[in-house]
């Protein structure tokens, strides 16, 4: 495989700036995920990547060499779009071999054969060869176009949200099952999405765009537990980080220019009152299984909290609120390190 460098790439279209100076490196076997949400520039950044959109500045670099003005065909890539695309009155078979019968390939029919039976079984789509690709379940077809893809062995995968129309289930069967294959093949791959599940369960490292812009690029963890905005940590985590302006907080230290602090459930613990000063009130409790999800009143503002589903807790019922290490952000939602104490 090989590594992917982009070097301050923008593109625009009209008033649009869908890219802007954007520089990312994919490193060879790396998982990497574009996460950001709708018309953030993910798809214009994997076109750039394929060269089906030149950039207005910048470069594209695969495996060390400067590809940004040479031909999609030329640049050894190869990618899953969001929707199937198989032709539908050919076998699974012919669908997969489809890429490897281009006259740019020339590739033998034996050794066809040899990598169309071994992305099949990868894909654990085997028994499924000569089936016409209409009669196929959603997630079989989506295997397969993934399997379109796999057969070439190219450079880097680039994946533009390709799980999204299935249903969840089959979601988290196929993330699974990307990650396994991304490992045994040692695959590079960018792979682009609004979902942070994916994101985090997939990922080597993610990158969060907004805007055409990159604005941070790191491990899940890092991403998750170091957010260097409020904006993205707000898009990673479930609930979603709460918000409170700091001004509301009692007896919690937190760093001078700290305007809203972001509060995880796991940095709000709640109990029975006992002289704390932080005061809520439960406002709503929500069952869901394992765990509760609890609605807290504090000064006007919703917070949601996890809590053991034994715990007794009535609606309307004071609770106090214990806050550990809440992340800290200025007023323009950049993140202030947490005092040294
Ligand atoms: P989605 O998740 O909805 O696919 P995205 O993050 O992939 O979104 P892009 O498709 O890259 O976003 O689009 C980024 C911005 O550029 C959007 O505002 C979009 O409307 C605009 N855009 C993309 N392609 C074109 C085009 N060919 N002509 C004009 N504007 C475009």
């Amino acid at each position: 495989m090989a590594d992917v460098v982009l070097r301050n790439i923008s593109k625009r279209f009209g008033a649009i700036e869908a890219v802007r100076e954007l520089s990312l490196t994919i490193n060879d076997g790396e998982f990497m995920v574009l996460l950001g949400p709708s018309g953030a520039g993910k798809t214009t950044t994997l076109r750039l990547i394929t060269g089906l959109e030149s950039p207005d500045a910048g470069s594209v670099m695969i495996n060390g060499r400067d590809v940004t003005h040479e031909a999609p065909g030329s640049r050894d890539i190869a990618f899953v779009f969001q929707q199937y695309s198989l032709y539908p009155h050919l076998t699974v078979y012919d669908n997969l071999a489809f890429p490897l019968r281009s006259p740019a390939h020339r590739v033998p029919e034996p050794l066809i054969r040899k990598r169309v039976e071994q992305t099949a079984e990868l894909l654990h789509i085997g028994s499924k060869l000569n089936n016409r690709a209409t009669r196929l379940s959603g997630g079989e077809m989506q295997r397969v176009a993934i399997g379109r893809a796999l057969v070439r062995d190219p450079a880097i995968y680039l994946m533009d949200e390709p799980l999204s129309s299935l249903d969840a289930k089959l979601r988290a069967e196929l993330r699974l099952e990307l990650k396994r294959i991304q490992r045994e093949l040692g695959a590079t791959i960018l792979y682009v999405t609004h979902d942070q599940v994916e994101a985090m369960t997939m990922a080597s490292r993610i990158g969060v765009i907004r805007d055409g812009q990159l604005l941070q690029l790191g491990t899940p963890r890092e991403i998750y537990e170091d957010p260097s905005s409020l904006y993205v940590a707000s898009r990673l985590g479930t609930p979603q980080i709460n918000v409170l302006p700091a001004r509301l907080l009692s007896d919690v230290p937190v760093p001078p220019g700290t305007e809203t602090v972001g509060i995880r459930t796991e940095h709000l613990q709640i109990g029975p009152r006992n002289g704390g000063q932080m005061v809520g009130r439960v406002h709503r409790v929500e069952h869901l299984g394992e765990q509760n999800h609890v609605h807290l009143d504090y000064r006007g503002e919703m917070l949601v909290t996890l809590a053991d589903p034994h715990q007794p807790l009535q609606t309307g019922q004071e609770v106090e609120l214990h806050l550990m290490h809440p992340l800290c952000f200025d007023h323009a939602g950049q993140r202030i390190p947490a005092m040294i104490h």
